[in-house]
Parts: structure tokens; C-alpha cells; sequence
């Protein structure tokens, strides 16, 4: 018999109504087949107890995400939802039980906050499947070699259903969430925006890093790498009705339908760090961006300019808003070994981007996309490419107007 992971997000399992719903669908497929099921908290949970752990994190000095604590208190909203997902389909009359990161095993490195899994011996999980049960598993957490609990990150539930598809050898990895796919822009910005019924790992892991909240994109590196068929389903179907056919993470070969541009993606979570009169000889961007590594801070775009007067330079690059004022610091505080005049900082600048594996054989790609937004009158302060994208960086008010713009000089919305 086939194996089969489906995962349901925090509104999907948001109260026991919604979990009830989602043990029909989970019992409709474990009728024929061998079913494991990877929840995350209740909507809303995990926020909650991060809330909490910031509050004890104060107190006892300074605790945060990288502790072995923090992760024992936050990877406990997945062992709430677990269970009662469990109990319904064992009311229901389907053999189930629960499984902590701990009892499958679901092995991680010990970087607590944001561990990676490297191992999920299956044995016992597939034991119990071959026997019938379905396997109900608590999402983002697993156990260090050392037998400490650790979390996998933000939103990482979707990794941990990817993991145990690629342990299982499991014919697909069903994420349910509150869409019914992936879609070309965010329908909620561009009324237009269109279901892709396929859409490349490549594709799919720069939507997801680039601002798409769909999948987690660690789960996405982590299906490419293994081959793992990923499906995006909505969870959200009428009580006794069947998902739609969602959107299909594969292999680009698999894609027939050709387009060069796949979808538009944004994110607001950006600042703009702009540094004045730098010295313009070698060595001073390894001083900036060396100083910014080691402290952990995450640069994107980066572009650098000669200033007006003889020898000197402008740079600007981008790091996450979160860590915008850290970032402003560490290059201050080495004001004088970096040798700048002055430093300026902009939160309210968001990145739109273009993404399709078609541009890699296509010329003008970047033509239409500067043609669309300066006919809006969008002005572009950065720019970054890689071989499937490309992004620019405008003023954060302009967000909605660049995204629907460029949905529509690709053509997007045409069916
Ligand atoms: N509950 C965790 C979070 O909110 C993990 C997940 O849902 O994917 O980040
Ligand atoms: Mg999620």
C-alpha cells in the first residue's frame, strides 16, 4: 500500500471544529492508504508562547531563541494539536495515535530555535503504518543527540512533513493550509492572480524566500534535494467534500505549460542601509559585510556607487527589518575602521520580484519589468538578479500598484 503525509497548518487546526474537519480528510485517505499526519499548533499558539518565553527570557537574563528552554516551552503547541487530532479519528473508529519529535525519532543538530533535521530513523513510524494506525506527528520539533527538544524555526511544520515524506518514501507530501495553491501574486493584492496548477522547486523556493508565506522554503530546499512531490492543498472543503487539485511542487521537467514568468512575489520585511562617503580602495566592503556576517545579520541586496567627490563611494544594501537596528549599530560602532561619513537608514522600502525558470532562456525579461513600473511612475532604488528572478527594491507605499503592474505586463492574469 502507498504512503502518504498530509500536514495541516495553525488554521486548520485552529479549534476542535476545524480539527474535526480535518480528521474527515485524514480518514477518507486512510482508507486506502498508509497515512502520516504532521500538524502545527492552533493558529495563533506559537506566538503566544514565544510571548512567554520573551517575558522569562528578561527576567532571567538573557534567554532567547537559541536556548534549549525557549524551544522546550514553544514546541508545545504541536503536542496539543497532536493529540487531539488523535483522539477524534480514534472517535471516528481510525486506529491512531500521537508522536513527539522525540518518539519517531526525529533527530536535529543541536542549533536550538532553528535546528536542522539530519536523521529520522522510520522503523517504528513505518511498524506502526504497516499495522494499520495512523500516525498523528507534533510539526517543527525534534530531539538533539543529546535528548534535548529543539525547534526547526518559524513556520517550520511544513520541513518536519518533508522530512518524514522523504524518511517514508511517501508517493506525495499533502501541505493543507487556508489557499487552495500557489498562485501567480498574492490574491489578496491582485484580484487577477491565478492557481498554478505546477510550479518548479526552483520557482517554488524563491517565491517562498522572496515573500510567499506559503510554504517554509527550508521544506522546499529539503523536498528539491530529496525528490519529494509536494502538493498545496486547501484544507478548508465543505464536511464530507474532497480538496481541489491545488498546486503541484515537481521537478521542472514535469512542467509542460511554458511561461517565462511564473509568479510575482513581495515582501515587506525589509530595511535600506545606506552608507556615505566611503573610502573607495579594496577592502572596505570585506570590512563592512565581514563585521555584518559575524554578528549573524542576513545582507540581500547590495549596490555601490562612485559619490560625486574624487575617491569616494556610496554603498546601500538590505537586511531584514528586524534586524535593521543592529545592523545601523555594528557598522557605527566600526565607523572609523570602515571610514564612512554617515549612515542612513530606510524601513519603509519593500521588494517586488519576478520569478520563472523561463527567464533563464529568455532576453527582455528585465526590459518589461523597468518598462511596467516607471509607466506607473515607480521609482527603483535597488536591484538584484540571479539566474530565475529578479527583484527591485521601491518605496514600500508603491508595493500593491508594482505587484499588479507586473502581474499584468507578463501577462498573468490571461488564462
Ligand atoms: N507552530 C509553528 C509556528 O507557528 C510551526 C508551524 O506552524 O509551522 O511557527
Ligand atoms: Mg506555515
Amino acid at each position: 500500500m502507498s504512503r502518504l503525509v498530509m500536514k495541516f497548518g495553525g488554521t486548520s487546526m485552529a479549534d476542535l471544529e476545524r480539527i474535526r474537519r480535518v480528521a474527515g480528510l485524514v480518514a477518507a485517505e486512510a482508507a486506502n492508504r498508509r497515512v502520516a499526519v504532521v500538524v502545527s499548533a492552533m493558529a495563533g499558539k506559537t506566538n503566544e508562547l514565544v510571548a512567554w518565553t520573551d517575558g522569562a527570557g528578561e527576567a532571567a537574563g538573557n534567554l532567547g531563541p537559541s536556548d534549549e528552554e525557549y524551544d522546550a516551552v514553544v514546541a508545545s503547541g504541536e503536542q496539543v494539536t497532536a493529540g487531539l487530532l488523535a483522539m477524534i479519528l480514534r472517535n471516528l473508529g481510525v486506529p491512531a495515535r500521537s508522536w513527539l519529535g522525540w518518539q519517531v525519532p526525529i533527530f536535529t543538530d543541536s542549533a536550538h530555535g532553528r535546528a536542522r533535521i539530519d536523521d529520522i530513523p522510520a522503523a517504528n513510524l513505518i511498524g506502526a503504518l504497516d499495522a494499520g494506525e495512523v500516525a498523528v506527528i507534533a510539526g517543527f520539533q525534534g530531539v538533539t543527540r543529546g535528548g534535548r527538544l529543539a525547534t526547526l524555526g518559524r513556520g517550520g511544520s511544513d520541513t518536519t512533513a518533508v522530512a518524514i515524506a522523504a524518511a517514508l518514501k511517501a508517493e506525495s507530501c499533502d501541505i493543507y493550509t487556508d489557499v487552495d495553491g500557489v498562485y501567480t501574486a498574492d490574491p489578496r493584492i491582485e484580484a487577477k492572480a491565478r492557481r498554478l496548477a505546477k510550479v518548479s522547486y526552483e520557482e517554488m523556493l524563491e517565491m517562498a524566500s522572496l515573500g510567499a508565506k506559503v510554504l517554509h522554503s527550508r521544506s522546499v530546499e529539503m523536498a528539491m534535494a530529496h525528490g519529494v512531490l509536494v502538493r498545496v492543498l486547501s484544507s478548508f472543503v465543505e464536511p464530507g467534500g474532497a480538496p481541489g487539485p491545488g498546486t503541484i511542487v515537481c521537478d521542472e521537467e514535469e512542467i509542460l505549460e511554458k511561461r517565462i514568468v511564473s509568479g510575482v512575489a513581495f515582501s515587506r520585511d525589509e530595511a535600506k542601509i545606506s552608507l556615505f562617503g566611503l573610502p573607495d580602495h579594496p577592502g572596505v566592503s570585506s570590512e563592512i559585510f565581514g563585521r555584518l556576517a559575524d554578528a549573524n545579520v542576513n545582507v540581500d541586496m547590495i549596490v555601490q556607487s562612485h559619490a560625486r567627490s574624487e575617491g569616494a563611494a556610496n554603498m546601500e544594501f538590505t537586511v531584514g527589518r528586524r534586524d535593521a537596528a543592529r545592523a545601523v549599530e555594528i557598522v557605527k560602532s566600526a565607523q572609523s575602521a570602515i571610514g564612512f561619513e554617515e549612515v542612513a537608514v530606510d524601513e519603509e522600502v519593500a521588494k517586488v520580484s519576478v520569478i520563472g525558470v523561463g527567464m533563464r532562456s529568455h532576453a527582455g525579461v528585465a526590459k518589461t519589468m523597468f518598462g511596467a513600473l516607471a509607466e506607473k511612475g515607480v521609482n527603483i532604488q535597488v536591484i538584484s538578479t540571479s539566474e530565475i528572478k529578479i527583484s527591485v527594491l521601491i518605496d514600500a507605499a508603491y508595493t500593491e500598484l508594482a505587484v499588479r503592474a507586473l502581474h499584468a505586463a507578463y501577462g498573468l492574469d490571461q488564462p
